[in-house]
């Protein structure tokens, strides 16, 4: 159905939506109705879809996450419909350019990173796959900060991303549900009442997420708090009019800001709100529904599986115990059978530090029944299981890690050597009582977004050699197999990845005004900043670099540019120091007329999805470093395998299930195993000795401790290299030759395009096992038991 005059569709917008002149419009109105003009398309469909989910009585997947890191929606909308070559039209009608349009919508960035994009993804393909879903999260009035350096140092601000008018969200006003904290509870009747002493409304906000082609859409749920009644007339009338706005200001509080530590708890009190403020409304709305629909409670699992990402909405256990037993009557052992037969749980960590646990004084205050209903649990745990101890509690703590396993039928890790080491280490015990809970569904991200949107032109060569199909079906990739012998194909792999270069090099010069050559080796490293991540072992070696081209500036050096970028926890005091220190180093190394030929290196500001939508199809080189066994699996990884970038990396994550896909010759591995990292650990003066014995790593370490990064505040980087030198637990140092030794492998490779672009080709060609698509299946399969309607 082609609409000959889109573009009058988009000026009415403009002019009966916005109220706005079309002579004074701002791009940012054109934006706007644009998106409404596209918002129009999509409504019919996702209410048909949404239809015919309940007309056939479909069991529903629904996804609680704490994060959504959804990224710019008018590009995914266009790109799903199937509009670009209408909306291209109208807007050039317009006298717009599609690309400024595209671009000055904001990110809607609700997470973090990776946990984050995931769920991302995984909405995109559910949608992709016609299953009915719903994804529920949190509202966040401020996303993630917008990250800013000055002299080098991270500043962060808050995203007021919702300040705009967010055109791709309804608010539902009949869907909102009261919630309660704290209080206590009594028994009535021999049964037990909780009554809260504190109550806050959760505000239903939907946001449609259209599948590929437009088949079908389904629905990701935000809840914002709101308070109980409005604000109160009477102090307001007295004269006090903060004392009037407060209850509104403190309910408001809990959707006001997403978290910006994925690794450490903190904020205990308000975090563990937030948590259990959108489970409890998820879960009663999946009730709802339930019940509207009609049947049997004890049937909820048949027509729900619910799956909670991470530990965040782990509360959902007794939480549903509690709405089935309490609420409902359902006697206890069998609520908690249901409540286990709907529960599935992702683990995405295996870093202590990072596995949540609530003191449970905190827990007691804020949610007394939950935690009697834990004891219960536990006891439950215990007696069908005699003669194993895993505790739910211990040392007054819950362990939500725990709590979450043992209310699964699922328990899920997101990458082969992830899961193993799941089943060896944080969970052993509870596997040996469970032998069959565990499962692995690698991680994937959606092509459409990561491949066919972001990089168009390598996917009309793609589409060009083995047809459309494989935007839905990834693995067709595999049949470009024959075409990676055909000089012509590679020669168009190689133009098109030099054009994906020569824009980049266009933009960095526009927007932060650094010249790279766009022949040079564009060598990537895009992720949230961590130690395991290990940033710190990339700059050590572009240090090392550095030195050794300045020794010999006459040597067949291969030009490189590396380019970071990635936001550190506010509190996070050494990852702002690695920000830092790149900083500097790039200061210094992009002003040495000695080096700066062969050698750039730059931190793009506010790592955001669309910042990497751009610079991922332009990268030559993936930096997939981090320590062995603490990347659960990366999704970055596969991005990047997809647009043809090669990996550096360890055998860690999901980096493992690549380097088999595309071939050990296709990729650089280096450094110690998982195994072996604990080993070395335990060797007393691991660092040191790693140090002594290369001479480019020493060279490196005390430059930076001498202060050549930092003429003027010598000393900065001394805790630093002491961290290094000292107890280097994340092995920087150990793996630093191997990784040095792997660099010049990719020095070498580059240098003859008759290796480099085939092995380029071959990641394209071999990666399509990544797709989120086959992820979900393999949760349908294995974990939730849904099928996807067809909606025709
Ligand atoms: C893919 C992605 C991530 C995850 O990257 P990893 O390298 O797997 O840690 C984080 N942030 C954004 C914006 C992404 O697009």
């Amino acid at each position: 159905m082609i609409d000959a005059r889109f573009s009058d569709t988009i000026t009415r917008h403009l002019i009966y939506a916005l109220g706005t002149d079309p002579d004074h419009a701002t791009l940012r109105d054109w934006r706007i109705a644009l998106s409404l003009a596209v918002r129009d398309r999509l409504v019919d469909r996702w209410l048909a879809a949404s239809h015919a989910a309940r007309k056939a009585g479909a069991k529903r997947v629904y996804y609680l996450s704490m994060e959504f890191l959804i990224g710019r929606l008018l590009e995914d909308a266009i790109v799903n419909l199937r509009l670009e070559d209408e909306v291209r039209a109208a807007l050039s009608a317009l006298g717009l350019s599609p690309e400024a349009v595209i671009q000055d919508e904001p990110d809607a960035a609700l997470g973090n990173g990776g946990l984050g994009r995931l769920a991302a993804c995984f909405m995109e393909s559910l949608a992709s796959l016609g299953v009915p879903a719903i994804g529920y999260g949190i509202r966040y009035e401020h996303g993630l900060f917008r990250q800013s350096f000055v002299e080098g140092r991270q500043v962060e601000e808050p995203e007021d991303w919702l300040t705009q008018y967010h055109t791709w969200e309804f608010k539902r006003r009949n869907v909102r549900l009261r919630l309660c904290f704290g209080g206590e509870v009594v028994e009535e009747a021999g049964k037990a009442v909780w009554r809260g002493a504190e109550a806050v409304m959760a505000q239903a906000h939907d946001t449609p997420m259209i599948g590929w082609q437009g088949r079908w859409a389904n629905t990701l749920r935000l809840w914002s708090a709101e308070p109980l009644h409005g604000f109160d007339l009477d102090r307001f009338n007295r004269g006090d009019y903060a004392a009037a706005a407060e209850a509104e200001a403190l309910a408001r509080t809990i959707s006001r800001v997403l978290y910006p530590d994925d690794t450490t708890e903190r904020g205990k009190e308000l975090r563990l709100k937030q948590e259990y403020f959108f489970t409890a409304a998820s879960l009663q709305d999946i009730l709802h529904r339930f019940e509207d629909e009609g049947g049997a409670l004890a049937d909820l699992p048949k027509k729900a599986a619910i799956q909670l990402n991470d530990t965040h909405p782990a509360i959902a256990g007794p939480e549903l115990v509690r709405l089935l037993h309490d609420e409902r009557g359902m006697p206890l052992d069998q609520a908690i059978e249901t409540a286990r037969g709907c529960l599935s749980y992702t683990n995405h960590t295996l870093m202590p530090e990072a596995l949540e646990c609530w003191s449970e004084d905190l827990m007691t205050r804020l949610l007394p029944r939950h935690m009697q209903l834990i004891e219960r649990i536990d006891a439950a745990h215990a007696a069908e299981n005699p003669g194993r101890k895993v505790a739910l509690t211990a040392h007054g703590e819950v362990r939500m890690g725990e709590l979450a396993f043992v209310m699964a039928h699922k328990v899920n890790g997101v990458s082969a050597l992830h899961t193993d080491l799941m089943k060896q280490t944080v969970f052993a015990e509870l596997h040996r009582m469970h032998p069959d809970r565990i499962v692995n569904q690698t991680n994937g991200v959606t092509p459409r977004r990561w491949l066919f949107s972001a990089n168009p032109r390598l996917s009309r060569l793609i589409t060009g050699a083995i047809g459309e199909g494989w935007v839905c079906d990834l693995d067709q990739l595999e049949t470009l197999e024959p075409s990676l012998r055909d000089p012509a194909f590679l020669d168009a792999y190689a133009t098109a990845k030099r054009a994906n270069k020569a824009d980049l090099a266009a933009w960095l010069a526009e927007a932060h005004g650094i010249t790279v050559d766009p022949e040079a080796l564009f060598d990537v490293q895009i992720k949230r900043i961590h130690e395991y991540k290990r940033q710190h072992l990339n700059i050590l070696e572009t240090i090392a670099l550095w030195r050794e081209i300045k020794a010999n500036p006459n040597g067949p050096w291969v030009p490189r540019v590396k380019i970071f970028a990635g936001k550190a926890a506010p509190g996070y005091a050494f990852a702002k120091e690695i920000i830092h220190l790149i900083n500097d180093v790039a200061t210094v190394v992009n002003a040495d007329p000695e080096t700066n030929r062969f050698l750039k290196v730059m931190f793009l500001p506010n790592y955001n999805v669309s910042l990497a939508e751009r610079l991922i199809p332009a990268a030559d080189l993936s930096e997939q470093i981090s320590t062995a066994g603490k990347e659960a699996s990366g999704t970055g990884n596969m991005k990047f395998a997809l647009n043809g970038a090669p990996t550096i990396g360890t055998l860690d994550g999901a980096n493992v299930e690549i380097r088999d896909r595309v071939g050990e010759e296709n990729f650089f591995l280096f450094g110690m195993t998982a195994e072996e990292t604990e080993i070395r650990r335990a060797a007393p003066d691991h660092a040191r000795q790693a140090i002594a014995a290369d001479t480019r790593l020493g060279g490196a370490l005390k430059a930076v401790s001498q202060g050549v990064f930092s003429p003027r505040d010598r000393h900065r980087y001394r805790g630093f290299v002491g961290n290094l030198t000292g107890h280097d637990y994340f092995l920087v140092c150990s793996d630093f030759t191997a990784y040095w030794d792997a660099q010049r492998r990719v020095d070498a490779a580059f240098a003859d395009p008759g290796v480099w672009w085939p092995m380029a080709a071959r990641n394209t060609a071999r990666t399509g096992w990544f797709s989120s698509d086959r992820t979900i299946r393999g949760y349908m399969a294995d974990i939730w038991g849904a099928v996807p309607i067809d909606p025709a």
